[in-house]
């Protein structure tokens, strides 16, 4: 099968031919319909995430339709259109136990240490797969996995309740799932804060309130647009040091910032003014839950989670389209999200 793969972190992927990956008897083997390529590719091939596995598929936000099952094999059937959690979990450890499989502490990561989805096949437990409704195009099915799933885990870490009111710092591929997740838990209001005028808009059109941060502190703006108060929840999509400070320091009291973009440049915290003064929570996001996939398919199917216009560039498997998308991830282009459909 044809693979494209992270040979040495810091060089452009490369074509290979592979042979077709082991079926254990657990295992789906998948035709991969679309991979996403998530910004977080991008910091695996440049090296700013190091990876211990190398050669590697990168890909994690994947689906496509079941090609062959395992003996063992009984919820799925050859010809099942699927979407797949991208980490591979054990089930019966203290973490898989607990409800916190991201941690299992044999867990793999699709596109991270264990081959992923840029290539024609992957190989996955049916446990991390699940049914994808024909209402759902195997590219959305696809980015839901990574970027809407963490987004969800994320409103969810920082306890959003019916009435709050939210600020979403990134408004990509993350940010237009957050602001559609959190009306769909009943947010109030829902900020987007961006400084790209085309995402700024994207988040409009989907309901919330633009703040440009090209123009401004935006955090000043939103206290100004919520009459000086703050937001309950922010969400912080970047992963920068800017981004980090500007999501708690726009917090209401007893607000809760709740991290997810990734970055690991020291940020400030101001402990009276950011934290005690104001009861004030910043939350580390890691990943999301295979249980949290049911209620995004669900959204998916109804309407309410639309990522018709997330999803704006298809690109076919081939090693000079997909590094020239991961060069515009790199460089924090204009694309919201580009998928690959072998
Ligand atoms: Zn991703
Ligand atoms: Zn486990």
């Amino acid at each position: 099968m044809r693979a494209l793969r992270l040979v040495e972190q810091g060089k452009p992927l490369v074509e290979m031919d592979l042979d077709l990956p082991g079926v254990g008897p657990h295992d789906l083997l998948v035709r991969v319909r679309a991979a996403g390529i998530c910004h977080s590719d991008a910091h695996y091939r440049d090296g700013t995430v190091p990876l211990k596995t190398l050669p590697i598929t990168p890909g994690h936000e994947v689906a496509g339709v079941v090609e062959r099952t395992g003996e063992a094999v009984r919820g799925f059937k050859q010809g099942d259109r699927i979407c797949l959690h991208y980490m591979a979990t054990c089930g019966c450890c203290g973490h898989c136990d607990r409800g916190n499989e991201q941690f299992c502490i044999t867990g793999q990561m699709i596109g991270n240490n264990r081959d992923g989805g840029y290539a024609e096949y992957i190989v996955m437990p049916e446990r991390s797969a699940f049914l994808l409704p024909h209402e759902i195009p195997f590219e959305h099915g696809a980015i839901m996995m990574c970027s809407s799933a963490t987004s969800l885990h994320a409103l969810r870490k920082a306890r959003l309740a019916a009435g709050e009111t939210v600020a979403v710092f990134g408004a990509g591929g993350l940010g237009t799932s957050a602001i559609q997740l959190a009306r769909c838990l009943g947010a109030l209001e829902v900020f987007a804060v961006d400084i790209r005028q085309g995402k700024l808009e994207a988040a409009q059109s989907y309901g919330a309130i633009p703040v440009d941060a090209a123009d401004g502190d935006p955090v000043e703006k939103i206290k100004q647009l919520t009459g000086g108060r703050g937001v309950d929840v922010a969400l912080e999509l970047v992963g920068s040091p800017k981004t980090m400070e500007q999501s708690f320091r726009c917090l209401a009291v007893q607000g809760r910032a709740a991290v997810a973009g990734l970055g690991d440049e020291p940020f400030e915290i101001r402990p009276y003014r950011d934290l005690l003064g104001r009861e004030a929570e910043v939350i580390g996001v890691s990943d999301h839950l295979a249980s949290e996939i049911p209620q995004l398919l669900e959204w998916a199917c109804r309407g309410r989670l639309d990522l018709s216009r997330a999803v704006t560039r298809t690109v076919p498997l081939d090693a000079a389209a997909v590094n020239a998308v991961l060069d515009d991830l790199g460089r924090f282009g204009g694309d919201i999200r580009a998928v690959i459909t072998p």
